[in-house]
């Protein structure tokens, strides 16, 4: 069977059970500390209710190890209401904000659509272009930041949001998830090229002549068929290549196990494991020596049955050294007695995989 098939019959099946949602309980919010361009601060992150990613609901199924569609709405929603339920989230930080700016603290917002920013079939235009405003008017927030697949991200729209936000720093996240094409396409499901990516990032480093503009890629640790050395070389090799070609910050999320995606099928059967803590200590210290971008670790899930995983020892203490890295973007440095056997499985994991080019992945 071919990724595609694969992915929309899970998602197919996944939706048909998930139980429809209450509109008012999909948009949240919380507050907390975070690194932004102007150093170390805090972040509204704001999750806005959306119909959902247009490429999950498409027939591709949408990404292996993704289910952010199970948290949307399904249908399409009111832009009025879509407003009045950002603005309900935004208004539980008002005050807070305003104490914290008062006291010298930078602050951010960050915008999830569970999808794409910037489709206006996931968030309305009018509706987007209503929240920036009620953003751009609160002097307290200097960063705005989404996420969008790059296909959406055209020169008229990038004008349109930068002329309302007024010289409020604007970032743009792409899942760019690997530089390896192959992975991303026939592993991950993403359905959009490096060069689609590198176009998108083109047109932000063109808007950067007018605005105050930032372009942000997400890096996807360990996709499915995937061994643990290949998703450390992977992650590094993409860091490398987004630092190239003029991306400004670095994100990289390691896998973690989502209800009805693909990666939860093979990790069901026993053919799929998420990265261990150290692949994700070894590739966040390799690209902080040596690219010179802010960049960040994920550590949702950390120490979770269905997330990364060391031991139960130095599960915890790896991810709070993790957590304040993020803020200093300095080395980590641990030391455990598991680390013998994530050693010995990263130096022996692929000797026993053939060269071949594979024609069809081993799904079943
Ligand atoms: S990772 Fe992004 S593009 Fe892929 S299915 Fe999820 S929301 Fe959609
Ligand atoms: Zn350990």
């Amino acid at each position: 069977m071919e990724i595609r098939e694969l992915t929309k019959e899970i998602r197919d099946n996944a939706i048909e059970r998930t139980k429809p949602k209450d509109l008012e309980y999909l948009a949240t919010s919380w507050y907390q500390e975070d690194l932004l361009y102007s150093g170390k601060g805090k972040s509204i992150f704001l999750i806005l209710p959306t119909p959902g990613c247009s490429w999950a609901l498409g027939p591709s199924g949408g990404c292996t190890m993704c289910s952010y569609i199970h948290d949307c709405y399904l249908k399409p929603i009111e832009t009025d209401k879509i407003i009045e339920l950002f603005q309900n989230q935004l208004n539980r930080h008002l005050e807070e904000i305003k104490e914290d700016f008062d006291n010298g603290e930078k602050i951010a917002i960050k915008l999830f659509a569970s999808g794409s920013f910037f489709n206006p079939e996931e968030l309305p235009i009018k509706a987007r272009d209503q929240i920036l405003k009620i953003i751009s008017n609160i002097d307290e927030i200097s960063e705005v930041i989404v996420e969008s697949r790059p296909e959406y991200i055209t020169n008229t729209r990038i004008n349109e949001i930068c002329e309302i936000l007024n010289g409020k720093l604007f970032e743009i996240s792409i899942g760019l998830e690997t530089v390896n094409e192959e992975t991303r396409l026939e592993k991950i499901n993403k359905g959009f090229t490096t060069e689609t990516f590198k176009k998108a990032i083109d047109l932000i480093k063109e808007a950067k002549n007018e605005y105050n503009i930032k372009s942000k890629a997400y890096i996807f640790v360990k996709p499915i068929l995937v061994s643990e050395s290949e998703a450390i070389k992977e992650a590094i090799d993409t860091a490398y290549f987004v630092e190239e070609i003029g991306v400004d910050r670095i994100s990289c999320c390691p896998a973690t196990i989502h209800k009805g995606t693909v990666i939860e099928r093979l990790w069901r059967r026993g053919s799929y494991q998420p990265p261990w803590i150290w692949s994700t200590v070894k590739i966040i210290n390799t690209i902080r020596e040596n690219v010179k971008i802010p960049a960040l670790m994920d550590t949702s899930g950390f120490g979770s049955k269905r997330g990364p995983y060391n031991c139960k020892k130095c599960n915890k203490d790896l991810k709070h050294k993790i957590i304040s890295s993020n803020l200093t973007q300095t080395q980590i440095h641990h030391d455990c007695a598991c680390k013998k056997e994530w050693e010995a499985e990263i130096k022996f994991n692929n000797l026993s995989q053939s060269k071949t080019n594979k024609k069809h992945l081993p799904l079943y």
